[in-house]
């Protein structure tokens, strides 16, 4: 999508902190983290604006996601714990609507989340 901030990081056009890439998968770091880790985990396709969105067609680029998401929490230690999240909708937190998973670790998370 022409004006959609993670489009333009997905096709590097505006800049970001990679962290690993699979063939349908881009993470790259939180310009402002929230946990000693915080990575961000999208689809480099505009696939959906949000989670409310997902279909089952969008089954295979899924599971690379959950995989690399465990890929990446052993490749930064978090064998403690660590947290997906997606937000859906401004009430819940989303800013940014291009589909996207928030991998958050490297300290305690309380539940319920506050
Ligand atoms: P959400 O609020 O769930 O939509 O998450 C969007 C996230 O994108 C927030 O945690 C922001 O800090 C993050 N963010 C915004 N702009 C950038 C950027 N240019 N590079 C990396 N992360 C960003």
């Amino acid at each position: 999508m022409a004006d959609c901030l993670f489009c333009k990081i997905a096709v590097g056009s505006i800049p970001s902190e990679r962290v690993e890439e699979t063939e349908r998968v881009l993470a790259f770091r939180d310009i402002n983290p929230a946990a000693p880790t915080h990575v961000l985990l999208i689809p480099k396709e505009h696939v959906a604006d949000s989670a409310a969105q997902i279909r089952s067609e969008h089954g295979e680029m899924l599971a690379e996601l959950f995989e690399l998401a465990a890929r990446i929490a052993e490749d930064e230690h978090l064998a403690d714990g660590w947290r997906l999240v997606t937000n859906v909708g401004a009430g819940a937190g989303q800013s940014v609507f291009h589909l996207h998973m928030h991998l958050l670790g490297g300290r305690p998370f309380g539940w319920p989340p506050g």
